[in-house]
């Protein structure tokens, strides 16, 4: 039997999911999900998948959210969170030098393109509310986050996104010439209780 805590799927993975796309133009609408949009590639010699020819790792969420537990409840929230801020930060960072080689993207339509892919990939539907191309600050609202799914509540549980933000920001302000300096915090968070989506602020250092 799993301990008390761990994140085993309650039903089969339900079909129906709401997507977001540049169609919708904001507007979410229930559809039946297919087949993945982001394009993925086996490497038929050593199994490797990729996806705009960068590795990949597929994987059950409750795998993720258990290990994601255990290190929390080792390290201690506040210093995993950090630990995870820098780390997604960094990431983010040279996600955006890759892609927008790859696709021929520049500034903040690399932070879009992330936003877009981020939520095709299952990590939560994230919708750029608002960015500021002269500062960088944003807000991004999250629907349907992977954390939320955790049996823990009464606190905001998405820290892990929040370096993410300000990485892919960040390098879109430096492909701009503009040094800029910015945080990423969650405000609100569904696992709270009392808001039916997540938000992230990013603001100046
Ligand atoms: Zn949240």
């Amino acid at each position: 039997m799993p301990s008390e805590g761990s994140f085993l799927p309650e039903r089969p993975l339900k079909l129906l999911a709401f997507l977001t796309s540049s169609k919708l133009a904001g507007r979410r609408q229930e559809q039946v999900l297919a087949s993945p949009e982001v394009p993925i590639e086996v490497d038929d010699g050593t199994g490797v998948w990729t996806t705009d020819g960068m590795p990949m790792i597929y994987m059950p969420r409750h795998f993720f959210l258990n290990n994601h537990a255990a290190v929390e409840s080792l390290v201690g929230r506040d210093k995993y969170a950090k630990s995870l801020y820098d780390a997604g930060y960094k990431s983010a960072w040279q996600w955006c030098e890759r892609e927008s080689a790859t696709h021929g993207l520049r500034g903040v339509d690399v932070f879009r393109h992330y936003m877009k892919r981020v939520s095709q990939r299952g990590w939560a539907q994230f919708t750029v509310l608002s960015v500021d191309d002269r500062t960088g600050a944003a807000q991004v609202r999250l629907d349907h986050s992977v954390f939320t799914f955790s049996p823990k509540k009464g606190e905001r549980v998405c820290y892990m996104f929040a370096g993410w933000f300000p990485g892919a920001l960040e390098w879109a302000g430096r492909d701009l010439g503009r040094d800029w300096k910015l945080v990423g915090e969650e405000v609100q968070c569904v696992a709270e209780g009392a808001h039916d989506h997540c938000l992230f602020e990013i603001r100046a250092a």
